[in-house]
């Protein structure tokens, strides 16, 4: 990995203080930069350097994994950072900003090359792109990269749109689009779990698989972010983005050893042949809710349209769960269920694997014993693989019952989810990146969702806070269900 100077937009704000500098810190403790680091800071306000620093180090003791104490190797981390005041609609200050980095690139002997990171509002990722254009800072001898975060456009025009204007500055090959979901260590290990494991492989078909489940469920209720989501909802706040990515990761089948253009190749095939809903079949397939007050440990809390800034008639989802096929020969007829909502019951990222009854054998032991066997693949908070297996309960006269074979990975130790994407950008790997045609058929799919509702053909589906979500959405598995909503 050559070094290079880090350019970071909205360096006061949110995301820089809780992820991204925890992240750089834990890269630069575990020596995965290379050459000094360099890290040029922007925002609105004026700041100085030393307010900068002192501001990042509060966000290193208050988030990094690693603890921030006082050490030579602290010190020479904080001075590597320097803030310039750019307000984005300033053509001037991209210039100063230009400036700024040429001086650094000297004084480190740092080679051209620019990571741009747009940590701010995605009303300024197109004029922020124009910027680094007409300001020669993407003209460089080195590489320049752009590392932009969610969310990509509210529908496919807009998409299109944002994604026009930003090729006019980047190559594909030089946007690194953020779905946080996919730096994960569990979803990054998904792949390896499928082709490492010849009893997964051997399994991981329609034949043996009744259907998938994947599921992301949040305590939180809008917080503070009303403005935004009221605007969004879970379709396009989650659904859209990161479910689609966890189904695109989950079935796409790789042989062992694929390069990152072969992987998110199969992703797109994914997407490609992931079966479109029409506008009056919306119904049969997706349900959509919102919270009402309810419990939570305990507590009352409020329903969604008595929440602060939000509209007292919003018609806004919180939650949604959609049944969707791929069409394609291994999975044939395997539905893929997939939902995400607001206050629900448990904070929980996680796939589940319901295998069939294949054999059509008239000894077999667990004949009318309703437990299949289920894969359990937890993504966070907590990381773990589980095999739901059968055996015999010698204390209930060898009736069978389901025993649970759990591995728990996860420990403190291991990088989060920023630090791999950051690590990855830096090395020019877009594995773990959604690539534009990803997001394109993403929201292409989603369209006629997002019409429906638009036109209000979909209704709005109570669930009370604390539950798991409306009763419709149980509704939607038919003679299935979804597993341990207890
Ligand atoms: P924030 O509001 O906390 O910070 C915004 C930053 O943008 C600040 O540093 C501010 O100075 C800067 N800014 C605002 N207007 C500006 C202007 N005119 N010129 C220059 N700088 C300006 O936002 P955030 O929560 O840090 O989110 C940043 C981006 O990341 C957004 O696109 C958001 O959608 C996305 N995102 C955030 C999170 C999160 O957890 N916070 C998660 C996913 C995606």
């Amino acid at each position: 990995m050559e070094s290079s100077t880090f350019v970071l937009f909205g360096a006061t704000g949110d995301l820089a203080k809780r992820k991204i500098y925890p992240a750089l810190y834990n890269l630069f403790l575990d020596g995965q930069i290379s050459g000094p680091l360099s890290v040029i800071g922007l925002g609105r306000r004026e700041v100085s350097n030393e307010a900068f620093r002192k501001q990042i180090l509060q966000s290193l003791q208050t988030f990094s994994r690693q603890p921030a104490v006082d050490s030579p190797q602290l010190q020479v981390f904080l001075e590597a950072f320097e803030y310039s005041v750019l307000d984005v609609g300033n053509t001037e200050d991209y210039f100063k900003l230009l400036e700024h980095v040429k001086r650094r690139e000297q004084l480190f002997n740092i080679p051209e090359n620019r990571m741009f990171y747009l940590s701010v509002g995605p009303e300024f990722f197109k004029e922020i792109a124009a910027n680094i254009h007409s300001s020669g800072l993407g003209s460089t001898k080195g590489w320049k990269r752009l590392i932009i975060e969610k969310p990509f456009g509210t529908d496919l025009k807009s998409a299109r749109e944002l994604n026009d204007s930003l090729n006019a500055v980047f190559t594909e090959e030089e946007i690194f689009r953020i779905d946080h979901f996919l730096g994960k260590p569990m979803v990054q290990n998904l792949e390896v779990l499928k082709y490492s494991n010849p009893v997964l492989r051997a399994l991981w078909k329609n034949r043996y698989i009744a259907n998938v489940q994947i599921t992301a469920s949040e305590t939180v209720g809008v917080e503070e972010r009303a403005g935004y989501y009221d605007k969004a909802g879970a379709l396009r706040d989650m659904f859209q983005n990161h479910m689609l990515q966890l189904l695109m990761m989950m079935a796409m089948q790789l042989p062992k050893g694929s390069t990152p253009e072969e992987i998110r190749g199969k992703k797109r095939y994914v997407m490609e042949h992931l079966i479109p809903i029409s506008k009056d079949e919306v119904n049969k397939h997706v349900v959509r809710g919102q919270y009402a007050e309810g419990e939570m440990k305990g507590n009352s809390v409020a329903g969604y349209l008595n929440e602060p800034g939000i509209n007292q008639s919003s018609q806004n989802e919180t939650f949604i769960a959609a049944r969707l096929f791929i069409d394609d020969p291994l999975w044939n007829e395997v539905p893929f269920y997939v939902r995400t909502g607001k206050r629900m019951k448990e904070k929980s990222t996680r796939i589940v694997i319901e295998f069939k009854e294949p054999f059509n054998d008239s000894n077999n032991l667990n004949k009318g014993n309703d437990v299949p066997n289920l894969l359990i693949i937890e993504i966070g908070p907590n990381e773990a693989i589980t095999l739901q297996l059968n055996t015999k309960d010698q204390l209930q006269k060898g009736k069978l019952e389901p025993v649970l074979a759990t591995y728990e990975a996860g420990t403190s130790d291991v990088p989060e989810a920023y630090e791999n994407l950051i690590f990855d950008a830096l090395r020019g790997d877009a594995t773990f990146f959604a690539h534009w045609r990803e997001v394109e058929l993403s929201w292409q799919w989603v369209t006629p969702i997002q019409e429906a509702m638009e036109e209000g053909l979909m209704p709005l589906h109570t669930y009370a806070s604390g539950s798991y979500g409306p009763d419709a959405a149980m509704e939607l598995l038919g003679e299935d269900r979804w597993w341990f909503d207890e």
